[in-house]
């Protein structure tokens, strides 16, 4: 009997250091993988990159011409500029273009930066290309299919670009194009010019709305950071107000330039569309521009032979952003009613939501969708 109870006394022991092992090991492990995803968070910056990947590339002869998208937004500018510094800091006779007039935001951010206007590239027949900000054909520069593409650097869905090259494909959901830029540039180890780090944070801004919208992520936070203080900009929050105010001034634009001012045509299931964004100051000149806007959708969707043709116009109220989408006809209204029918406010033109959405994130899959379901013939 006594000798049983110390047994199980023995046996209890051994079971409760057991358990308290296996709790103390537990408790040890979720402690050290807690360090670990912590750990994982501070590097993931840290891309693997090398330069043996362009040493890869093989020779190239004749220049590279750095290019974004046509109608050029700040980051297609900010981007073209910034990567074609970093080529040409490795070695290579790297160029940054443009497809078309540089738009009232992206002038006062080069005006600040003191950096010159890229020159427009007329055709890329023949040249050494390197894309940024893009992947579709239908948005990049001409003669783009006799072109040598060298490289994509993007943060849009995978676009119509194949080159059946060997490439260096860098395609990123981050709120920019220049963020990729720049941990390109942090990974590479190479430093970052003054004038070339304030160009790179107007393009963060101008893509993310001052890292406010749905787009950004932990990376473009820290590269506003690193950026701002290479350029010793203090005062980001005048910086912005500056570019929103310059984004704001349709002076001397007609209806239509202003429908092209930030314009991306797509191609979804045989149907080719465009999407015009707009920013106004308020609701009483969104609405006012919404007004403006029948007769030009019509008149773009025809000189630029399109099924259809969509004007996004932003606006805010107080601290409340808003996005109202008009179509430039019957059958682009019903693709707006099939996507957003449901959930935005219609009032009899087109459909109003609130946050915002960017076309990128909150449209163009919502269409890519729809044209997907339409029967086809
Ligand atoms: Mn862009
Ligand atoms: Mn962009």
């Amino acid at each position: 009997m006594n000798e049983n109870k110390t047994i199980n006394k023995s046996l209890w022991l051994i079971i409760t250091i057991i358990l308290a092992l296996i709790v103390g090991i537990g408790c040890f492990l979720l402690g050290k993988n807690q360090e670990k995803s912590k750990y994982i968070k501070e590097q993931e910056l840290s891309i693997a990159l090398n330069r043996t990947e362009l040493e890869a590339l093989g020779d190239i002869e004749g220049p590279i011409y750095v290019t974004g998208h046509k109608s050029p937004d700040t980051d297609t500018v900010g981007s073209c500029i910034a990567y074609a510094r970093l080529l040409q800091k490795l070695g290579y006779d790297a160029k940054p273009v443009v497809l078309g007039r540089i738009n009232n935001e992206s002038k006062y951010v080069l005006e600040k930066a003191g950096i010159e206007a890229p020159e427009l590239l007329e055709d890329a027949s023949g040249c050494n290309m390197v894309l940024v900000d893009h992947s579709e054909f239908e948005q990049s520069a001409d003669g783009l299919s006799d072109a040598n593409i060298i490289s994509i650097i993007d943060h849009h869905s995978d676009g119509s670009v194949k080159t059946g090259n060997r490439l260096i494909y860098d395609a990123r959901p981050l709120g920019s194009t220049a963020t990729i830029v720049w941990m390109r540039y942090r990974n590479y180890g190479i430093d970052i010019d003054k004038d070339t780090a304030l160009a790179m944070i107007g393009s963060i801004y101008s893509d993310t709305e001052a890292l406010s919208n749905d787009t950004v992520t932990f990376a473009d936070e820290e590269a506003v950071k690193a950026l701002s203080e290479i350029a010793g900009a203090s005062n980001l929050d005048t910086f912005w107000e500056e570019m929103h105010e310059a984004a704001l001034s349709y002076e001397g634009m007609t209806d239509e330039e202003i429908l092209e001012n930030d314009y991306k045509e797509y191609e979804c299931a045989g149907v080719h569309y465009g999407i015009g964004v707009i920013k106004a100051s308020d609701k009483e000149t969104a609405m006012d521009i919404a007004g403006r806007m029948e007769k030009a959708l019509t008149s773009v969707k025809s000189s630029h032979g399109m099924d259809m043709v969509f004007a996004q116009i932003r606006y805010d109220v107080g601290e409340d952003t808003y996005t109202y989408i008009l179509p430039s006809d019957d059958v682009a209204a019903e693709v707006l009613k099939e996507g957003f029918g449901d959930t935005w406010e219609f009032d009899g033109k087109g459909y109003l939501t609130s946050p915002s959405v960017s076309r990128k994130s909150g449209i163009v899959p919502v269409i890519t969708e729809v044209l997907n379901q339409f029967p086809h013939e």
